[in-house]
């Protein structure tokens, strides 16, 4: 689809969808937190997406590289724990890929898929981590792969990111069963199974808040 462009806007109105989100699942993630955490992952988003939101007016004018930037280096310095600084990297290096362009700019669909795959990359480096651990990872790493291969099929960009989101709810689910390796839920050991885990959950609704924003064509 060479003619598919995601408008600037686009990416702004994915920053605001995930703020009121971000208070309205308060609750969801940190019951899921509860259970093999600490508690605190709700409010983590929470406390990072309050931040965003006080500035994205300031910082809605820069280009998707720069504002990405912005709402990543928010979610950074704001939020301790680890969904912090991972979250924080993943929106901080999302627009590397389209670093050159300019302010109003939109991106191709094929530079979405190359941002998505940087944003998702620099979780697996950042947490020393990958699939299978029971984290964000199981969500984040085959929602990028069906969105690839999607679009290697060539079906048309919002279909392939509707992959992406079954994918990634697939993977969310796959946590249930899963020990955890990373992440604080490790201590639990055996007893980790039969819950979901918090991050995965939580990336599984941010990737279905891009999916949503999209225009079909
Ligand atoms: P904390 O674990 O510091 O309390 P949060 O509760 O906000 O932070 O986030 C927990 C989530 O972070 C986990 O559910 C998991 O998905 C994710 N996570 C933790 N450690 C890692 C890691 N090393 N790699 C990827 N994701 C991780
Ligand atoms: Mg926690």
């Amino acid at each position: 689809m060479s003619d598919y462009v995601l408008s600037k806007q686009y990416f702004v109105d994915v920053i605001k969808d995930l703020i009121p989100w971000a208070e309205e699942r308060k609750d969801y993630f940190t019951e899921l937190d509860s259970a093999i955490g600490d508690g605190d992952h709700g409010m983590n988003l929470s406390i990072g997406f309050r931040e965003v939101g006080k500035n994205i007016d300031e910082w809605q004018n820069k280009s998707v590289f720069q504002f990405y930037k912005k709402v990543g280096t928010a979610l950074l310095d704001k939020v301790g724990g680890s969904a912090g600084p991972l979250y924080g990297s993943f929106f901080m290096k999302f627009g590397l890929p389209v670093k050159k362009k300019g302010e109003t700019d939109g991106v191709t669909f094929d530079e979405f898929i190359a941002c998505m795959d940087k944003a998702v990359a620099i979780i697996q480096k950042r947490g020393r981590s990958t699939s299978g651990e029971k984290t964000m990872n199981d969500t984040l790493m085959p929602a990028l792969d069906a969105l690839k291969a999607a679009n290697a099929a060539g079906e048309a960009p919002k279909a392939c990111m509707a992959k992406a989101v079954e994918a990634g709810k697939a993977g969310l689910e796959s946590t249930r069963n899963m020990v955890a390796t990373k992440g604080r839920a490790m201590r639990l050991g055996e007893r980790a199974v039969g819950h979901l885990d918090p991050g995965a959950a939580s990336t599984a609704e941010m990737l279905e808040i891009f999916y949503k924003n999209m225009p079909d064509a």
